[in-house]
């Protein structure tokens, strides 16, 4: 069993985290708190409707509402909305969505230096992290700096209640990879274990739960509390192999990104299964497996996520040039990166065959 319970409020250095069903209805207690009178609402087209509802909540709090928040953070969207924030004399922003509008909160933080509440309605957990990617010319750049991370994360469990199954899923899993990684990396810490490895329970007991009945308002809560977990670990420590591998999918291949991080996590665990092999045993008994790789492949499998990256539309002719991309410049790896293992990997990852050490 997680630690999970379904009301807290947290402050880790720098972020104010608050969890509960209900909980964006304390927006403008969290702005008053700030000295904040006038937020720039963000979200999707597709959350429009959302957006509306944290107007209508925040009343004259509200400066208006940006509902063109987009997959990868374009730039020339970034500087819409800035100049947008700019004319409205917004003095905060308050993202309400998945990662893609939390990136654009982000981007108008990097480019004002505006506070940031985010309202998160996916387990991506961006939110926890002060990484920045963006998107110019088809060319995707990373940043990180304390400025683009958000202040303070309302993690309301009736949000996200309206995440379609399949998608609930695959962020689940996108989720867990920042945590499984982590469990390795060169500068983890007790503390980023710790997270990683309750974020993972938090998984695994909740996530069936969701699947039984979406709208379960524990269990959507509990899945939060691993979204916030994995992410806080992606925001403390380096990641390796399989963020290279969804990196290059997702940027070279156009693949979709929490569907390629659900395909892709067992095969690169198992190819560092040996090498961090104390480090990644807990993986095999928090999910019941012979191997970390095959604990997280069969765990996978029994939430019906995808498994093969040509049901994501990658064609097989692809495979060579995303070896070759993904050596290139690799990410530290505690097993040394080969192009022929990452070739086999990739083989096994495109077919749904289970993942091989
Ligand atoms: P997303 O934000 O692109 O959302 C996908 C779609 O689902 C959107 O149309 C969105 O409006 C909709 N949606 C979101 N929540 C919903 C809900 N509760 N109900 C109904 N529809 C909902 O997807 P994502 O997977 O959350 O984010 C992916 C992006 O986030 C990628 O660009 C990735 O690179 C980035 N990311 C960044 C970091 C970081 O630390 N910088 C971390 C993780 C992910």
């Amino acid at each position: 069993m997680s630690h999970f319970i379904d009301q807290f409020t947290t402050t880790i250095p720098g972020v104010r985290v608050r969890f509960g069903a209900g909980v964006r209805h304390k927006v403008a207690e969290e702005m008053a708190a700030m000295g904040l009178t006038r937020a720039l609402i963000l979200t999707t087209s597709q959350q429009a409707d959302t957006g509306a509802e944290f107007a209508a909540l925040l009343g004259a709090r509200a400066a208006g509402v940006y509902a063109n928040a987009t997959m990868h953070t374009p730039v020339a969207i970034s500087e819409e909305a800035t100049a947008r924030a700019l004319e409205l004399r917004a003095d905060c922003l308050l993202a309400v969505g998945g990662g893609s509008t939390t990136g654009l909160g982000k981007a108008i933080a990097w480019r004002t230096d505006l506070p940031q509440i985010v309202v998160p309605t996916t387990y991506a957990g961006s939110e926890a992290t002060g990484i920045l990617g963006q998107t110019e010319a088809g060319r995707k750049t990373t940043l990180t700096s304390p400025k683009v991370q958000p202040e303070v994360i309302l993690y309301d469990a009736e949000l996200v209640r309206s995440l379609p199954v399949g998608m609930t899923v695959t962020s689940a899993l996108n989720a867990m990879a920042h945590a499984a990684e982590g469990l390795y990396a060169q500068n983890r810490s007790p503390i980023s274990t710790l997270m990683a490895l309750e974020g993972l329970r938090a998984f695994r007991d909740a996530l069936p739960r969701v699947l039984d009945n979406p709208a379960d308002l524990h269990a959507r809560g509990e899945t939060l509390y691993g979204a916030w977990l994995c992410g806080t670990v992606l925001g403390t420590v380096g990641m390796a192999l399989h963020h290279k591998l969804c990196h290059t999918l997702g940027g070279s291949f156009d693949l979709p990104h929490a569907e390629t991080h659900s395909v892709i996590l067992p095969h690169a665990i198992a190819y560092n299964e040996q090498a961090a092999a104390a480090e990644l045993a807990p993986i095999a008994e928090i999910f019941g497996g012979a191997t970390p790789g095959q604990a997280l492949h069969g765990f996978a499998r029994r939430m019906q996520a995808p498994t093969a990256l040509r049901d994501l539309g990658l064609p097989e002719s692809a495979l060579d040039r995303a070896t070759e991309i993904a050596t290139q410049n690799p990410y530290w790896n505690p097993r040394p990166v080969q192009a022929e293992a990452l070739r086999r990997l990739l083989q096994n990852a495109w077919s749904g065959a289970a993942p091989a050490a």
